[in-house]
């Protein structure tokens, strides 16, 4: 058979079949032709675009994987059970005009002039002919054989249908992004605007206006889990759902979906990161909403930023980008800097809501009582709001009951078997838990260490802790807790937003699910029992990302016409953190941070890539880490830290070290570490993982 680039095959593989797909460039002439075999056989499929398959070997030769391991998050699906594809009829180039035709065949002329292939039984249906009049035009050669899709038909979305009525502000927003989409042309725009200014609404208008050209959108969300609220703003605005993408979907949806993107049948795709591997025929727009989320950083397997990655995809498809937040990362905000990318602000909420006051409560001042993690001024607002019959929501980034359970004779610490941990308290399951690798142990009577009788002591809160606080203070308020345990999927996530959103519930608790995008109008009191916590880690980005959670957490308070207001508990209330927050001044914050990493090029001022080192004993990783330190790339604009033990020293068992490489912004770093690495036999049972653009230094 002759197969060209894209097309995906059934290949002979030791005794199995493999999917395989006819790649570009020149033939290896490292195999001996000897050693080749014949293709089995052509998949049902359509081809894979050169758009996917360049941005395949884009995303490859950036975070050093191969493109093997790219090309299989693109085929992600089983294809073989994919249903083949219906044939149909499409009208030959070499048809002769209408006038020339007999009625009947200009009839079946005219229903294909809109050139969607249509099956025969359609094709005469819809031009009221018989079927031989079909057929007769098939064997003059003018009408051609054409696949049919057959994924689900997802409803078209329909631009007209009616949207809100925009202000002056984001009309203009609007204008400039449906420009964009109608110039099929790449260019990134960063919508920037603070939480509840309507932002989804104007970028809908973006992904409208895709629908008009007849090309396909796609809209990353950072998770797709918490994203019920989104999905009827969509229906609202479209009148019909759009294709949905993630990793959990069950493999039979996953089929059809692919199918129907592959085919150009769904046109909007609403989905997490691995979304932008499917196989979109005429991708007319990409947008991503949060584009500060962390989440958007896949850290295991190919280890890639999707923010960054669905540039790149826009570029290869000639489309444009949209990078959505209040709260925009440094990277983004360099790249509006440079000029790279545009800049649209919504500086207002809609209709007038005032963004809430936020305060700071500092903690070495007014202390909780002993024993407890609320302090006299958030109780005192709590009550106040909740008389008012509003509702409250207190945030703390930490599940379980208590981060840390000590003894109290001999100070023993409860730690994970398998990791650098400590084990978190769940009381309501009644287990000690570790939350990287799932370990979970009853909470033993006595400590394992002096054997004393219940001396073991929960230390710090979780939001399990703080709930019961919450209960004995305030037992009337209805309460709901939300983290990733209690709000196991998507129809959790949207039964308590729905719940939320009826009053059904005055007080909720939450992890940092709550600081998604959800749009609460009847909450206008946010207390973070912590506002510290972030701060501890020290990272690169601590500062930062503390900022855009806890203003994302803040912006769920007053979205309606009753205002809003945040507390924050802190014991460094004159933290520029803190301060930036109570100020509500972001952009300086962000300059500020600029200007701490500029000098140093640090990112986004310089380009940072991680090597992650692990094996089943200290030993082992310390050798092959050494080695790699020896042989560490030098050189003007080129640092190498490391290596040290990662801190999470020991991950499931695994023993972990760590190097990170420093280059200038003009220096790649991908050329210097595949020559580092090809100078380094790893031994059998190590790992060396490379992550381009750290975002977790764990
Ligand atoms: P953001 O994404 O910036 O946080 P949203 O798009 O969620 O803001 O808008 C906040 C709320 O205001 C939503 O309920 C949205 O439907 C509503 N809204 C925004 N703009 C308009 C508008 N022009 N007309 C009516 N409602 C609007
Ligand atoms: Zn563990």
């Amino acid at each position: 058979m002759a197969a060209a680039p894209g097309d995906i095959v059934l290949v002979p593989l030791n005794r199995r079949e493999e999917i395989g797909v006819v790649w570009d460039g020149p033939t290896d002439r490292t195999v001996p032709d000897a050693r080749l075999k014949p293709v089995s056989a052509a998949v049902d499929a359509p081809p894979l675009t050169e758009a996917l398959r360049k941005f395949v070997d884009w995303v490859a030769a950036y975070t050093l994987a191969t493109p093997g391991e790219v090309l299989a998050m693109a085929l992600r699906v089983n294809l073989l059970r994919v249903a083949p594809a219906r044939t149909g009829w499409m009208l030959a180039a070499a048809a002769p005009e209408a006038g020339r035709l007999t009625p009947a065949r200009a009839r079946i002329a005219a229903v294909l002039a809109d050139g969607r292939p249509r099956s025969a039984a359609a094709l005469a249906r819809a031009a009221g002919v018989g079927a031989a009049a079909v057929r007769g035009m098939a064997d003059a050669g003018w009408l051609l054989p054409a696949a049919l899709p057959v994924g689900p038909a997802f409803d078209w979305p329909d631009p007209a249908h009616p949207g809100p009525a925009l202000s002056q502000v984001q009309a203009a927003a609007a204008a400039h992004l449906r420009a964009a989409v109608a110039a099929q042309r790449f260019r990134v725009d960063l919508l920037d605007g603070v939480t509840g200014s309507g932002k989804t609404e104007v970028y809908l208008e973006a992904v409208a206006e895709c629908l008009r050209q007849g090309r396909q959108a796609l809209v990353l969300l950072p998770e797709i889990a918490l994203s019920s609220q989104w999905l009827e703003r969509f229906e609202r605005r479209f009148g019909v759902a759009p294709a949905v993408w993630h990793s959990d979907l069950p493999a039979r949806t996953r089929r059809t979906t692919w199918r129907a993107v592959a085919e150009g049948a769904a046109p909007v795709v609403v989905g997490a990161r691995s979304a932008l591997f499917l196989p979109f025929p005429d991708l007319g727009l990409v947008v991503v909403d949060e584009e500060h989320e962390t989440a958007f950083k896949q850290e295991d397997g190919v280890i890639y930023h999707a923010r960054d990655m669905a540039v790149v995809r826009a570029r290869l498809s000639e489309a444009p980008a949209i990078l959505v937040s209040a709260t925009p990362s440094l990277e983004t905000l360099a790249n509006v800097e440079a000029g790279r990318y545009g800049h649209l602000t919504l500086a207002a909420r809609h209709a007038g809501a005032a963004m809430p006051d936020v305060a700071a409560i500092d903690l070495r001042a007014m202390p909780p009582e002993r024993g407890r993690f609320l302090a006299p001024p958030l109780i005192e607002a709590m009550r106040a709001t909740l008389a008012q019959g509003e509702q409250v929501m207190l945030f703390l980034n930490r599940r379980g009951f208590a981060p840390l359970t000590l003894c109290r004779a001999c100070g023993h610490r409860m730690q994970c078997p398998n990791c650098t941990a400590w084990l978190v308290e769940h009381r309501a399951r009644r287990v000690l838990q570790c939350h990287h690798c799932g370990h979970a142990e009853p909470i033993p009577p006595n400590c394992p260490n002096c054997d004393a009788d219940h001396t073991l002591t929960p230390v710090g809160p979780g939001v399990e802790r703080i709930t019961d606080e919450a209960a004995e203070t305030f037992p009337e308020a209805r309460r709901l807790v939300m983290a990733s345990d209690t709000i196991p999927g998507p129809d959790a996530a949207a039964a308590a937003a729905a719940a939320i959103a009826a009053r059904e519930i005055d007080l909720i608790i939450g992890t940092q699910i709550v600081a998604k995008g959800w749009h609460f109008p009847h909450l206008t009191l946010v207390g973070v029992v912590d506002a510290d916590l972030g701060l501890a880690g020290g990272d690169l980005r601590a500062a930062e990302r503390t900022v855009q959670l806890l203003h994302q957490v803040a912006g769920r308070a007053g979205r309606a016409e009753a205002p809003g207001r945040v507390l924050l508990q802190t014991f460094s209330p004159e933290h520029p953190v803190m301060r930036a927050l109570v100020q509500g001044d972001l952009a300086a914050f962000m300059r500020r941070e600029a200007e701490e990493r500029r000098p140093g090029h640090w990112p986004p001022f310089g380009r940072l890539a991680a090597l992650i080192v692990s094996a089943d004993t200290g030993e082992a990783a310390d050798a092959t880490a050494r080695a790699l330190g020896r042989t560490a790339p030098a050189g003007e604009g080129v640092a190498v830290l490391g290596p040290a033990p990662a801190p999470l020293a020991v991950l499931r068992g695994r023993h972990r070290r760590r190097l990170l490489l420093k280059t200038r912004r003009d220096i790649a770093v991908q050329p210097l570490l595949r020559t580092w690495l090809d100078q380094v036999a790893v031994p059998r049972g190590v790992r060396v993982d490379v992550d381009v653009d750290p975002v977790s230094f764990l």
